[in-house]
């Protein structure tokens, strides 16, 4: 499988871990929100380290033997660890039996098992299959659990020379503080407006306003745009715009029907989004009624318009009280009163007298 090409954008910090690749760490600690594009970055730099010819930027050349191994996923040199709900994503998603999903619950994390066996493979294959390169990728980091970590750390303070590890971390306050400090830190950047705009084009990519949505990060975008929960958002953007003519309780049964919905967790539809959406609905809200742009839901900027000009205030007072209610919202006890409660609370407080 070939890797699709670095956004311009992660280009610097390419050149500059290369300009480094002398007097690197024994492993790199990539930071950056879910969507920056550390992964990607990641496999290209494994890929370039592995590769016998790489081009003048140090990208993979894509045909030597060592290449072909990687493209194929065999490479013996190259290992990564993610958790392992993660890796059978695609043989459990046509089960969907009660202890399956328990099994997925508890292998949200990384264990030390898999640290155990990538240390074992390292050992029995010392030196790299042709004295050169091996390549660990921890995708998220966060995700060890404190053995996998204590494990890894033991790794990190007796590292083998031509091991690197990269470790991958949308929450690097969440590791380990032994294992932050064994890292060399590259911090993944947010493209400016022009080049994500750009790259959201030549990936076909119509509605913009996604890009503001997803944190101005474009592959995040990218991935709302191609998933279900584009959807998802353009219908609860779309309700909360009819709120005024629409009665709040039939709109919670709407949503709880679409909450409760089969695969709906599974796309990542669940009480927790909902309330972030209705949360950033209600901020761009406050923004349109100060005369501002609309941040998350510019799409929809002229609807906010409509409602909330000359009523900063009232949509502000909503916006608090969703913010209060956010912490029942992960587990309500009834989830149609709920969203009954929280629905009928917004539309009294936006309701134009
Ligand atoms: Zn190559």
């Amino acid at each position: 499988m070939s890797l699709e090409a670095l956004p311009a954008w992660l280009l610097p910090v390419w050149q500059d871990l290369r300009s480094r690749q002398g007097r690197l760490a024994h492993a790199l600690l990539l930071t950056g929100p879910h969507g920056s594009g550390k992964r990607l970055f990641a496999e290209h730099f494994a890929r370039s380290l592995l590769c016998q010819s790489p081009d003048e930027k140090g990208f993979a050349c894509g045909h030597c033997p060592d290449c072909t191994w990687m493209a194929s996923g065999n490479h013996p040199d190259f290992f990564c660890i993610v958790p392992a709900a993660d890796e059978a994503e695609t043989e459990e998603a046509s089960e969907a039996g009660e202890s399956t999903k328990k099994e997925k619950a508890k292998s949200t994390q990384i264990v030390i098992d898999q640290v155990r066996s990538l240390q074992a493979s390292l050992e029995i294959g010392a030196g790299g299959h042709a004295g050169g390169w091996r390549v660990v990728i921890v995708d998220p980091a966060e995700a060890m659990n404190v053995a996998a970590a204590n494990a890894l750390l033991k790794a990190l303070e007796e590292p083998s020379g031509n091991t690197l590890y990269l470790m991958l971390s949308n929450a690097p306050r969440r590791l380990l503080a032994t294992i932050r400090s064994r890292c060399q830190v590259v911090t993944f950047p947010r493209p400016g407006k022009e080049p994500a705009f750009a790259w959201l084009d030549a990936q076909g990519i119509k509605n913009k306003a996604l890009l503001g949505f997803a944190s101005s990060l474009p592959m995040a975008a990218r991935e709302y745009a191609s998933g279900p929960l584009a959807e998802a958002r353009s219908k609860l953007a779309a309700d909360l715009a009819a709120l005024p003519v629409k009665d709040p309780l039939r709109l919670a049964a709407e949503w709880e029907t679409r909450l409760k919905a089969k695969g709906a967790a599974e796309a990542g539809l669940n009480m927790a989004v909902f309330i972030d959406w209705l949360e950033r609905w209600l901020s761009d809200g406050v923004w349109v009624a100060m005369g501002q742009h609309a941040r998350f839901f510019a799409d929809f900027e002229d609807a906010l318009a409509a409602q909330a000009r000359g009523r900063s205030e009232a949509w502000l007072a909503a916006y608090r009280d969703v913010q209060e209610r956010r912490p029942i919202a992960l587990h309500p006890l009834n989830l149609r009163l709920f969203l009954e409660d929280l629905l009928v609370g917004v539309f009294r407080r936006l309701a134009v007298r």
